[in-house]
């Protein structure tokens, strides 16, 4: 067993994931359980448990890639806003979600998620997908 985060592990290709975009420090990928199309989790390639124990340069650096997926989320996606959210109950790796928004009720994870196709799936991904 891997002692490395389910999300190390995607970042070394260990574990399928739905990849929209990478730089050296950063990835984004779809969530597998997406409170709505396009939930995207924000990553640093770098395995720290707790968002805030990241050191300022990788903060920030996860912060600016966040942003620059949201931009193209919603040029892409017909929404109010992304949302944005750190929670980090369920992985122990840092993260951010980013959400195409129209409520409050959309950036509710209490909701269930949506169950989608490996084909809706993979055609939001194409859609989401560009390169930094
Ligand atoms: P949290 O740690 O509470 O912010 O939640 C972790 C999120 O990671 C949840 O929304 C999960 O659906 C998502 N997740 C868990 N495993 C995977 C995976 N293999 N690929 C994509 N998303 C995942």
């Amino acid at each position: 067993m891997s002692s490395h985060s389910i999300f190390t592990r995607i970042i070394n290709r260990e574990l399928p994931s739905y990849t929209v975009c990478e730089d050296m420090e950063n990835i984004a990928f779809l969530d597998i359980n997406p409170l709505r199309r396009g939930h995207i989790l924000i990553v640093p390639k770098l395995e720290v448990d707790n968002i805030f124990s990241l050191n300022e340069k990788s903060y920030n650096s996860l912060f600016f890639f966040a942003k620059r997926v949201a931009i193209n989320m919603k040029k892409k996606i017909t929404c109010n806003r992304i949302g944005m959210s750190v929670v980090g109950l369920d992985v122990p790796h840092a993260h951010i979600h980013l959400i195409p928004i129209n409520s409050f009720e959309d950036m509710n994870f209490n909701k269930s998620p949506l169950k989608l196709t490996e084909e809706e799936m993979l055609n939001i991904c194409q859609l989401l997908k560009f390169t930094a």
